[in-house]
């Protein structure tokens, strides 16, 4: 049995790996001619932890393979697997379906025997049935069934997500005639190693499983925007958001994860998808009242979070002033630029006329096009720092968190250090001489 996987992307390249480690024999649809090249050279054009080898192993014992023909990928494949991206369309803010439709199609045309056309792609409700449509119009002699199979990975551990995942999701037509049990055989087949360590693998119908993924992300998204509403109450009230989130989360209800304030959520999916189920919930005559205000709050957030900035420097402020930078990506362990608050905070601070110096581990060559072009890049955080008049933490990588106050102190200009992620404690470093701000923690 092989399956093919369209798109070479984050949720792409992590699919068709980790399919392939299952033993399965994968064959991946990039279109982009650079990246597929990358592919083809043997390399992972996306910074993930652990792909670039399992890919490598799965390369060298013939079960993944990279090429830009669908009709080789998908004839006889037992499954076709769309990842290509949905990103807001740029008039509605609805998501753009292009990509898929044409993938879809593709597939249709390319199977050449019975084929279960999966979405892993984020798609509104109502788009496995329209997929169904669009490819029985195309192919009315072709066996098939489509699947929704929403992603849950996080970047940044998606291979561990993939491999121990909370849950599986799996939609089918509910009311296809003749059933749908030829599909289902398959896509057990296919993740019959997460049956094996007892992974809840969720049966359910094509809408509820399209939903299910947006009402999951909007949640999460709704939880971080709530904890910075909170944090900005503990800074008028004395509280610490630190204690809130732990007092809180610590009931199973609720749960400690997406309860750390920072400058707003970000990355390829939060942001795109609360527009889309705004979308999605307005069109269908409901409007989503929370999933608005959580939209508007995370808006909001980035904007304050450069005012907060600029009002931290205010004291030293002038033309040429120097703030260093750590951190540009939407979180540590990913290379991904994609709506990272980082962006519109950089480029208001640059509006302001502030010399900026940023660093990154691995997300500067992506940042370099969304950033003010004389925006200055760092060796490393040292060198980034040294000479800064005040200094921002903008991503929580590992690091940045084992900097030592000492050494900071010794080489910046000024004092001023605004982190945005909470990474060090307040009053170590107010010992060290800084005037130290964080997020929703009394300052000393
Ligand atoms: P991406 O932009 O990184 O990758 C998409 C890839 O598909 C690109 O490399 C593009 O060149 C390729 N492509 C487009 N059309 C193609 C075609 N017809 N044939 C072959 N290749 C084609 O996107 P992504 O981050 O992997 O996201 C893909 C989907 O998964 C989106 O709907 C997204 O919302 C969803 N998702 C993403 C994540 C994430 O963390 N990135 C997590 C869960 C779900």
């Amino acid at each position: 049995m092989h399956m093919a996987v369209i798109g070479g992307g984050y949720v792409g390249l992590v699919t068709a790996t980790c399919f392939a480690e299952f033993g399965i024999e994968v064959r991946v649809v990039e279109t982009h001619p650079e990246r597929l090249a990358t592919l083809q050279s043997g390399q992972i054009p996306i910074y993930e932890p652990g792909l670039q080898s399992m890919a490598a192993a799965n390369v060298a014992a013939g079960r993944l393979s990279f090429g830009n023909s669908v009709n080789d990928a998908v004839a006889g494949a037992a499954a076709a697997f769309i990842a290509v991206g949905t990103p807001p369309d740029e008039d509605t803010g609805r998501a753009d379906l292009t990509k898929v439709i044409e993938a879809c199609l593709q597939i249709v045309h390319a199977a050449t025997d019975y084929i279960v056309i999966t979405t892993k792609s984020t798609v509104p409700v109502g788009t496995g049935k329209k997929l169904a449509k669009l490819a029985r119009e195309a192919r009315p002699d072709l066996d098939f069934d489509i699947a929704s199979n929403p992603e849950f990975l996080r970047e940044g551990s998606a291979i561990c997500d993939f491999m121990r995942p909370d849950r599986v999701v799996i939609g089918l037509e509910a009311s296809k005639p003749g059933g749908t049990s030829r599909a289902e055989e398959i896509m057990r087949r296919l993740y019959r190693p997460l049956y094996l360590i007892e992974a809840p693998i969720l049966f359910t119908d094509l809408e509820s499983a399209e939903l299910i993924k947006y009402a999951a992300n909007a949640f999460l998204a709704m939880k971080i925007s709530f904890i910075n509403e909170m944090a900005d109450l503990c800074e008028k009230t004395g509280a610490n958001v630190h204690a809130i989130a732990r007092g809180v989360g610590l009931d199973g209800r609720i749960g400690t994860k997406f309860l750390h304030a920072g400058p707003g959520f970000g990355g390829s999916c939060f942001p795109k998808d609360t527009l889309a189920l705004s979308h999605i919930a307005r069109d269908a005559g409901v409007p989503s009242r929370l999933v608005d205000a959580t939209i508007q709050i995370n808006t909001e957030r980035k904007n304050s979070m450069a005012e907060r900035i600029l009002e931290a420097i205010g004291h030293t402020r002038q033309r040429g002033c120097t703030i260093a930078i750590l951190g540009l990506a939407f979180k540590p362990n990913t290379d991904d630029m994609r709506d990272a608050p980082s962006i519109p905070i950089l480029h208001r601070l640059h509006e302001e006329g502030l010399t900026i110096k940023a660093f990154d581990p691995v997300s500067m060559s992506a940042a370099k096009p969304l950033l003010p072009a004389d925006v200055i890049f760092g060796r490393d955080a040292i060198e980034t720092a040294t000479g800064a008049d005040a200094l921002v933490v903008l991503t929580e990588w590992n690091e940045f968190r084992a900097l030592d106050p000492r050494t900071l102190r010794s080489i910046m200009h000024g004092n001023t250090i605004v982190d945005l992620r909470n990474i060090w404690d307040p009053q170590a470093m107010a010992k060290h001489g800084f005037r130290y701000q964080s997020v929703g923690r009394p300052t000393p």
